[in-house]
């Protein structure tokens, strides 16, 4: 009876551990003109940022954490509607009445009160400045010929926080639109294999805008080390290397 008893206790525990918690996340902090921005690394191409007060995620995806048990959003930014960056299951959990969803057309089927950004779009939410930026493929495609991410239908966004403009990409490569990009502090360009950037081609995209810190993200197993070894002349550009967890296991 007592051996079944711990035996219950202890099966019970495991599934505590199993089910509950999120992975330990990477947290960086910036300073800012207008207070500190904390920046989540939640995995995959998954951030959340937290500034006065406003958590701001960034295609959050199920499969990188456990939403239900994260802040409620104020704001959340859709970049595009494949599976890993716009995904209902993560999206209900931390959604509230007050949360401004901005996506692209092609979200707007799947996400109920989506508010669409074009390229070139600006906007107010949350208190910050919003731009959205595009976000297509040159090189990489399909067996098909059509490239994995076409241009006009994605978003990379630029978000002001305080006095630092921070640039999430989205799912692109160098395209030559970056290289008008002005005054980024910090941007999150990523090297998800086939599909968005090489090292090479990040280095490259990060000598046309200059960010003053990078971090390469949606990474998945891209050697992020070739990244700080390509850019290791270029004193001006800071390559931050920071976990980025790949997906759980799971459909999608
Ligand atoms: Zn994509
Ligand atoms: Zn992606």
């Amino acid at each position: 009876m007592k051996k079944t008893f711990y035996t219950i206790v202890i099966f019970f525990m495991f599934s505590v551990l199993l089910t509950a918690g999120n992975r330990q996340f990477d947290k960086d902090t910036i300073k800012t003109g207008g207070g500190d921005l904390d920046i989540t690394f939640l995995g995959h191409g998954t951030l959340m940022f937290n500034f006065n007060k406003a958590v701001i995620y960034v295609d959050p995806f199920s499969r990188v954490a456990d939403f239900s048990e994260l802040p409620r959003a104020d704001l959340i930014l859709i970049t595009h509607h494949h599976g890993d960056h716009m995904d209902l299951a993560a999206i209900k959990p931390i959604r509230q009445e007050k949360t401004v969803i901005i996506g692209t057309q092609k979200c707007v089927p799947q996400v109920e009160g989506c508010i669409v950004m074009n390229n070139g779009d600006e906007k107010t939410a949350a208190g910050l400045k919003i731009e959205a930026a595009p976000a297509y493929n040159i090189l990489h495609k399909r067996e098909s010929g059509e490239p994995f991410h076409v241009k006009g239908e994605g978003n990379g966004y630029i978000i002001t926080f305080g006095d630092k403009r921070v640039y999430v990409a989205g799912d692109t490569e160098n395209i030559p639109e970056m290289k008008g990009l002005k005054n980024i502090a910090v941007a999150f360009l990523p090297m998800n294999l086939p599909y968005t950037m090489t090292p090479e081609m990040t280095a490259e995209a990060a000598k046309g805008f200059r960010p003053a810190i990078l971090y390469p993200y949606h990474y998945t197993d891209t050697d992020t080390s070739r990244l700080k070894e390509l850019l290791k002349n270029e004193k001006d550009i800071e390559v931050r290397i920071r976990t980025l967890y790949p997906p759980l296991p799971g459909k999608s």
